[in-house]
């Protein structure tokens, strides 16, 4: 059955309420590849009633830790077995390059149902030394309840297994909320949860924009909010749930500032700074889009870098040899592209790039990666996130302002250092103010590692043993034995 144009709700793929629909976008080409229904808040009420009634069926409710970690397992082997129709639709619907579909989207979604089957059965509480007496004390750990899930466009099927897994893992129920722009892996990924057995109304999928993730904020019977992606949304769904208090998680936006230390390696920071500013084009929220250099290796720095950004094949992400897809949307690109002329017009250096790809690459959302010489830390390229495939450097004379200058944003997601220098990477790990800070390495998300910002890069930790702690709630029962 064709999914494409249905939500599900209860176990059951239906039209909208009101039958309205929108259309999906192929990035690097401009056309349409598919058509998905637009929930309504009559379909947001099906789906947290359906989930509400989900939280308190014996057959999930009761279903043992065991059984439910092999619920998790079966999703990741189902997530392999599709591994190539994933990639393909992710590669289609949001424009990644294949390779990257494959290996960090779709095994890293598989890894993160693995990772969170093992834990199903290690969600622990304990026994507290309470002194009042005769008096036995032990804490449980229990769902949070009905989770609203609101991710956005740029890993979809990634950042959903992310969420899902740990929540399901705790035993909560979720509704799910793709970003409009790439709804079609998250719809297929409702079909293997389906599949694997999970009983209906535990995964609900909700195709829609704005408005349907506005309406399961603010519906009263949903529990929690885990969302990711801009700041400016972030902030309305604090607003918005703060009338009954939600639980709520936030991973929002980013402008990780990268340091290449005089001691830098610079064709390997080169190298890694490429794979992290430009993985996904940029559209990465751990990017690394601000890059402090060493007066004294600026200007070898800048030459590398715009050498090997130029030297990088732009193209469809379903070609193999392909190292860079488009954007997301049109609108996105004459954002990125504001962004980038209004660095020319703060005096900026242009280096390289700078424009929108020309040619046979006209009719796609392509944008020339882009760096940026001379580049000072008022200037909007310095501050703003541009969640695009621009790199402006800027330089440093003394190790002791860098802290200061990478604290000065209102983000805090990841930062990196290049240095072979110990108390240099020790020193500078500890004053930025980071989520994640990595040496010497690309921003990479693991399973295993907590993910999440401090400022306004959100609020709270997922992944790791910490989304543990978001999704779900700790209840002290005490027992008088007197
Ligand atoms: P966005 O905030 O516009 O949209 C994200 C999701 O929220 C979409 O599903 C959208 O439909 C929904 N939405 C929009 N308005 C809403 C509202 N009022 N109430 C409820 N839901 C609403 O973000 P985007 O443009 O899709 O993604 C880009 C942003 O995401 C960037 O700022 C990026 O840094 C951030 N991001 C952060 C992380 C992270 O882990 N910190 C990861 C990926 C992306």
């Amino acid at each position: 059955m064709d999914v494409r144009g249905r939500l599900f709700i209860a176990g059951e793929w239906t039209a909208a309420a009101d039958g309205a629909e929108f259309t999906t976008l192929d990035p690097a080409t401009g056309s349409v590849i598919g058509t998905c229904a637009e929930a309504t808040e009559a379909d947001v009420d099906a789906a947290v009633g359906a989930a509400r009634q989900a939280l308190a069926d014996p057959a999930w409710a009761r279903l043992p830790a065991a059984e439910r970690a092999k619920l998790l397992w079966r999703v990741a082997e189902l997530i392999d077995r599709d591994a190539t129709l994933l990639a393909e639709l992710e590669t289609r619907d949001q424009g990644q390059p294949l390779g990257v579909a494959r290996t960090v989207s779709v095994a890293g979604a598989a890894e993160h149902f693995r990772y969170y089957a093992g834990w199903v059965t290690k969600i622990e509480g304990a026994v507290s030394p309470v002194s009042f007496p005769d008096t036995t004390h032990f804490t449980r750990r229990e769902p949070v309840g009905v989770c609203a899930l609101i991710t956005p466009w740029n890993f979809p099927l990634m950042i959903a297994a992310w969420k899902l897994a740990p929540a399901l893992a705790c035993g909560n129920t979720v509704i799910l909320k793709p970003a409009e722009q790439t709804p079609l892996t998250s719809l297929h990924l409702a079909r293997l949860c389906d599949e694997a057995g999970f009983p209906p109304g535990v995964v609900n999928v909700l195709t829609g924009g704005p408005a349907t993730g506005r309406a399961l904020v603010e519906h009263p019977r949903v529990d929690k909010v885990s969302f990711t992606g801009s700041t400016e949304v972030g902030q309305g769904i604090v607003r918005a749930s703060a009338n009954d208090l939600k639980r709520v998680t936030l991973e929002l936006g980013g402008k990780a500032p990268s340091i290449i230390a005089r001691d830098a390696d610079i064709d390997a920071a080169v190298r890694g700074n490429v794979q992290g500013a430009l993985l996904n084009s940029g559209q990465v929220c751990a990017a690394y889009a601000r890059f402090y250099v060493d007066r004294r290796r600026v200007e070898e720095f800048t030459e590398k870098l715009a050498a090997a950004v130029a030297a990088l094949r732009l193209g469809p992400g379903m070609a193999p040899e392909t190292e860079l897809g488009p954007l997301v949307s049109d609108e996105h690109l004459r954002r990125v592209d504001a962004m980038v002329k209004e660095g020319v017009a703060e005096g900026a250096e242009l280096v390289t790039g700078g424009a929108r790809a020309d040619g046979d690459l006209e009719s796609g959302h392509f944008y020339r990666p882009t760096v940026f010489a001379g580049v000072r830390d008022e200037m909007t390229v310095a501050r703003q996130e541009v969640f695009g495939p621009v790199l402006p450097v800027l330089s440093y004379e003394d190790e002791d302002e860098l802290a200061a200058r990478a604290n000065d944003t209102r983000y805090g997601l990841a930062a990196a250092i290049w240095s072979r220098d110990l108390s240099t990477a020790h020193r500078l790990a500890a004053d930025i103010r980071a989520g994640a800070v990595f040496v010497n390495m690309p921003p990479v998300p693991d399973p295993a590692a907590p993910w999440g910002g401090f400022g306004a890069s959100g609020w709270g930790r997922e992944m790791g043993a910490q989304a543990l702690d978001v999704f779900t709630e700790t209840k002290g029962v005490w027992m008088h034995h007197g």
